[in-house]
């Protein structure tokens, strides 16, 4: 394996030797940059490890740049970064840890180099770089990490139990590099997962859903959700989604294993978006369907409301999670509250009226609606499959016709709410709404064109049959 650094990697990598050098600190670029370079994945931060005082060392480095950069250091880490363009890099000592019972965040004491490594998750990210004069770019690899790299595989150095129950978030590291790197874990590191789940609790969620979120957006997410799954820290992490798992059966009618097909949805929208709130509402779609399972004599397993339901719950997830309760969280509750709809659009005869309510509804997410609803078909039937494609290509087609003509889209009704009430002296309640609503509806259903005459002709109608006299004679 060979490593191939760009040249402004090189300029600033032989800028750090000489400094060092200089400084008498044995120094080198250790884990996620050397690995990522020997598997050819786009590096970001590097860091670098050195015998001594890391800060010094990063203080003395940024002297060498022009502009100087800002050193940010933290002394109780021993820690310093400095920024060279949008490239972050990373200074700290060589140091040795002792861990705890209750907690994740070590006693350390200054190491050797070897101290160092020791102390590293996983064999693939415990390799370093020299940047001594003597060996310059040697790699050293004291736990045979380039081989673990070749053979695609994720190992802890050291015996992986005491690994995981020292700090418990190296599982979730191990499961998010399996699921981003597509490499499999060895047998023994993650029978050691399973021994150790209930050491997560110690963990901070935010550090639980910074993974989640790396999982949800590595290329092929549900790597990462099966081993969360099968190694038993999903059912302590997220129990909601592991009431999915299984199919029950009555009469000899089962249903589908809502986990799995939930896995197959995140793969597919994961070949065709990198938002995670639409990865987010992918994993999320069917959420509500454990608590609205029922078995119908004549009907078989039905689910009936699990759209609403579940959105109902988004909030909650999202609150448990740590989750923005933004603009991002209304996203994902609205895209599972409504990613049946386009489904009851396929059938034939479907008027525009339903369709420009969609439009209206979706607004500006309709786009990503469709990507969820098309995410969405898991059936092994290639024909099925064909076929329901197909419907969507034909619902796509009618919003696009329906939107050229009618602009619903972001649309808003031509006479707002401020102005009813202006026009009949009136404050902000039902009223107001019962008109707004009826000028909406009747644009919707097509019964009146999308113009400020028609609204308003329709709304003085409504006012008489609501005994509402204008007061302002706008109009
Ligand atoms: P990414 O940047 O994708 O998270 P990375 O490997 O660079 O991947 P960082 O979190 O930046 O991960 O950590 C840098 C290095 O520090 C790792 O490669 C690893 O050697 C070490 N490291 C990070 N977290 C831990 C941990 N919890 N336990 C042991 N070593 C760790």
């Amino acid at each position: 394996m060979d490593i191939q650094c760009t040249e402004k990697e090189l300029f600033v990598f032989n800028k750090i030797a000489h400094t060092a050098q200089e400084m008498q600190l044995p120094c080198y670029i250790i884990g996620g940059f050397v690995r990522d370079k020997l598997i050819g994945r786009p590096t970001k931060d590097a860091d670098i490890v050195c015998v001594g005082d890391g800060i010094e060392l990063a203080h003395a480095v940024a002297k060498r740049f022009k502009p100087y950069p800002k050193v940010s250091y933290f002394k109780t880490f021993g820690t310093a970064q400095i920024r060279i363009d949008d490239w972050e890099i990373e200074f700290v000592g060589a140091r040795k840890e002792s861990y705890g019972y209750h907690s994740r965040n070590p006693t350390v004491q200054p190491g050797t180099l070897e101290d160092d490594q020791l102390r590293r998750d996983f064999t693939i990210n415990a390799l370093a770089i020299s940047l001594n004069k003597e060996d310059f770019g040697k790699l050293l690899d004291p736990f045979n990490g380039i081989p673990d790299l070749a053979k695609k595989v994720i190992k802890t150095p050291l015996d992986p139990s005491s690994t995981f129950s020292d700090d418990p978030l190296r599982m979730m590291r191990a499961i998010r590099f399996a699921s981003q790197l597509s490499f499999t874990i060895d047998e023994t590191t993650f029978n050691a997962i399973r021994l150790n789940i209930e050491r997560i609790r110690i963990i901070s969620q935010e550090r639980i859903t910074e993974e989640i979120n790396k999982i949800l957006l590595s290329p092929k997410p549900s790597v990462g959700l099966k081993l969360l799954y099968t190694s038993g820290l999903m059912h302590i992490i997220f129990p909601k989604l592991t009431d999915l798992a299984g199919a029950e059966y009555v009469d000899g009618q089962g249903h589908k294993d809502n986990f799995y097909h939930t896995l197959q949805v995140v793969d597919n929208i994961a070949q065709n978006t990198d938002d995670l709130w639409l990865r987010w509402a992918a994993l999320l779609h069917d959420i509500g369907k454990p608590a609205t399972k029922k078995f119908e004599q004549g009907h078989g397993w039905t689910f009936h409301n699990h759209e609403v339901i579940g959105a109902r719950m988004v909030p909650k997830i999202f609150t448990h999670f740590r989750l923005p309760l933004t603009e991002k969280m209304r996203f994902v509750k609205k895209l599972v509250e409504m990613h049946l709809r386009p489904i009851s659009l396929t059938k034939e005869n479907i008027t525009d009226s339903a369709i420009r309510r969609l439009l209206f509804d979706a607004g500006e997410d309709i786009e990503s609606l469709m990507t969820l609803c098309r995410a969405d078909i898991t059936s092994k039937n290639k024909m099925k499959v064909k076929r329901y494609l197909e419907n969507f290509d034909f619902v796509e087609q009618r919003l696009k016709e329906v939107e050229e003509s009618d602009r619903i889209r972001n649309w808003q009704p031509p006479i707002s709410g401020e102005l009813i009430m202006k026009i009949f002296g009136l404050k902000p309640g039902k009223q107001v709404g019962l008109l707004k609503n009826a000028i909406r509806e009747a644009i919707l259903d097509g019964e009146i064109a999308n113009n400020y005459d028609d609204a308003y002709d329709l709304l003085m109608k409504k006012a008489e049959e609501m005994d509402l006299k204008p007061v302002s004679p706008i109009g």
